[in-house]
């Protein structure tokens, strides 16, 4: 039962859904509105758009993997369904406040918050907070309604319309791509606050124990989860530098050895802020901040796996201190690392080219964080230029910068690069809502050789059968349309991926045990996969109501410039064969 709120007319009606079947309270619900309640064509900004915030049925119980909203709106990134979650304790704040989705319509008059409290939703002035960061927002907050509050908050970024704003939540915890924070700003909310300390309902608690006890035996045993669990973490790179061409260096131009260092661990002492407890219920502890001292701060760092990619060596950037106080800074002002990486790895190379005069260079450590505050502020040319994103900047700076945009859709690539691991390029193209890191498990942990050979039988179960990483062909296509299927189930039940099948602990039989044991029916493997089908067919639905339908193709560097050296020497995006992977990818989700 969606709450949905008016913010012109300070209106809240309660909508009866619950009997109406695969939605779940998520995702699914949020694009059902979205194609209902707004008419095609809409502006992002326009104040009829509708925002959808969610823990969903599952999402916010006190149990592995549960730890997870879903932030949705059109995307003024991408124009199509723009979907970001956030891991963390925000999930669990919007169920003991009483709520499972909210969706929000119309723009205030002044800067306003949300208040959810005993699942009522009333309206507040926020005027006060204008301009403040996502920190300084939620430490006023609390203020008001009690330490414990959850807080979903926008920076100045999301106030300026930077077209890549993020929403951070609990200080640390962003739902960060597709610009959701424009889409705060555009409605003239500051921020969501949830507050209470009701129990999310569980039909089964003994069955759900059995889980959260399996879950913690199994945790050591599992090497990517061991990984997360550990110290610095799978956001802390460290040790030897990757491979050329396993992630984006320098805008994607260089995939030779570049020169440049990863951390080393020690490289992380006296970093870290909090290491523990973000996501309630989950042992894993993946989710971890850190920041240097130095930085104004520190409690923004919760530093994802793309960060250091995004914000580092695709800038020419290895120094681990500039890094952490860029991504502090980021979440604190209230930006995507991602795209904002993106966008200036595209201007530097522009600037070497001679094709931006006066733009920053690759390299430029010191220059970063007055980067990253001009874009939120947009201050000066530059900063106004940059914070449409790389694609509108391109457009604005002629035909020739075209080709140095590397998005999809219009949103920046991620950094892990697609021509060592293919699947990973036609879900960057095919994923209906954008290119995304986490949309489907990576081609390399399906490698014969170097894959993790203890998930083939799992992965198996859905016809994701072992083949060498950089292979692209049909299978290629199948392989990696039945991987995101998986992973889109996750999305639409509000489940974490980091704890999930193939490769983590949650199996699709734990998977279903613990949706069964929190639903209190049964849950078959089947549900749970229709579920995510489900979800990639409305998002494109919706992408082809808004006249923006396909738009599937990869930048052309990723065809035409393969990998220089190293172990995957040779590597890059065959364009026949890539149609040809694309066609069995279609097929096999019927579209
Ligand atoms: S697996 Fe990690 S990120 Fe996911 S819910 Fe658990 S602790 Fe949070």
């Amino acid at each position: 039962m969606p709450t949905i709120v008016d913010l012109t007319s300070g209106a809240v009606e309660r909508e009866r859904r619950d009997d109406e079947p695969g939605h779940y309270d998520g995702t699914i619900l949020g694009l059902r509105l979205m194609t209902e309640r707004t008419p095609p064509g809409l502006d992002p900004y326009d104040p009829r758009a509708l925002l959808f915030v969610a823990a969903g049925r599952l999402g916010g119980v006190r149990a592995p993997g549960l730890a997870k909203a879903v932030f949705l709106a059109k995307s003024p990134l991408t124009g199509v369904a723009g979907e970001a979650h956030a891991l963390g304790p925000f999930a669990a704040g919007m169920r003991a406040a009483g709520v499972r989705a909210l969706a929000v319509t119309g723009r205030a008059a002044r800067l306003s918050y949300l208040l959810v409290e005993n699942g009522e939703v009333s309206v507040r002035d926020a005027e006060e907070l204008r301009g403040l960061g996502t920190a300084a927002t939620t430490d006023a907050l609390r203020a008001r309604h009690g330490r414990d509050a959850s807080v979903a908050a926008i920076g100045p970024a999301g106030e300026n319309l930077v077209r890549y704003a993020s929403v951070v939540t609990d200080l640390a915890h962003p739902a960060a791509r597709y610009g959701i924070g424009a889409v705060f700003g555009a409605k003239n909310l500051k921020a969501l606050v949830c507050a209470g300390d009701a129990e999310a309902p569980v039909a089964d608690p003994g069955a759900l124990a059995d889980v959260a006890a399996f879950y913690r035996e199994a945790l050591p045993g599992n090497r990517l989860a061991a990984w997360q669990h550990g110290e610095p973490g799978f956001a802390g790179w460290t040790g030897e530098p990757p491979a050329p061409g396993y992630v984006a260096v320098r805008n994607f131009s260089v995939t030779a050895a570049a020169g440049l260092r990863a951390p080393q661990e020690g490289g992380y002492a006296g970093r870290a802020g909090t290491l523990r407890g973000a996501c309630p219920g989950c042992p894993n502890d993946c989710l971890k901040v850190y920041a240097p001292p130095s930085a104004p701060e520190r409690r923004s760092g919760g530093l994802g796996q793309e960060a250091f990619p995004s914000l580092g060596w695709n800038l020419g950037i290895d120094d681990l201190d500039t890094v952490l106080a860029a991504n502090a800074l980021c979440n604190d002002l209230g930006l995507d690392p991602v795209s904002l990486g993106g966008t200036l790895a595209f201007a530097m190379e522009c600037a070497g080219r001679g094709l931006l005069p006066g733009g920053p260079a690759f390299g430029a450590a010191a220059a970063l964080p007055g980067l990253v505050a001009d874009v939120a502020h947009r201050t000066g040319e530059l900063g106004d230029l940059l914070a449409g994103g790389a694609a509108r900047a391109a457009a604005a700076l002629g035909p020739e910068a075209a080709r140095y945009a590397m998005t999809v859709k219009g949103a920046e690539l991620p950094c892990f690069d697609p021509r060592v691991q293919p699947g990973l390029g036609l879900g960057y193209a095919l994923a209906p809502g954008g290119p995304r890191y986490d949309a489907l498990e990576h081609d390399l942990d399906f490698d014969p050789v170097e894959g993790l050979t203890y998930c083939f039988p799992e992965a198996a179960r859905i016809g994701a059968e072992p083949a060498p990483a950089g292979r692209l062909d049909a299978e290629r296509g199948t392989r990696t349309a039945r991987l995101l299927r998986l992973w889109s189930a996750l999305d639409a039940l509000n489940v974490c991926l980091f704890a999930s099948s193939p490769t983590r602990p949650l199996t699709l039989d734990r998977l279903t045990g613990l949706a069964a044991a929190v639903l209190g029916r049964e849950f078959p493997v089947a549900e749970l996969l229709a579920a995510g089908q489900e979800r990639l067919d409305a998002m494109r639905a919706y992408a082809a109501r808004e006249g923006l339908a396909g738009r599937e193709e990869l930048p052309a560097r990723l065809h035409e410039e393969p990998v220089a050296e190293g172990p995957y020497q040779g590597a890059v995006l065959e364009r026949e064969a890539f149609a040809e992977a694309r066609a069995a990818f279609h097929a096999e989700l019927r579209w």
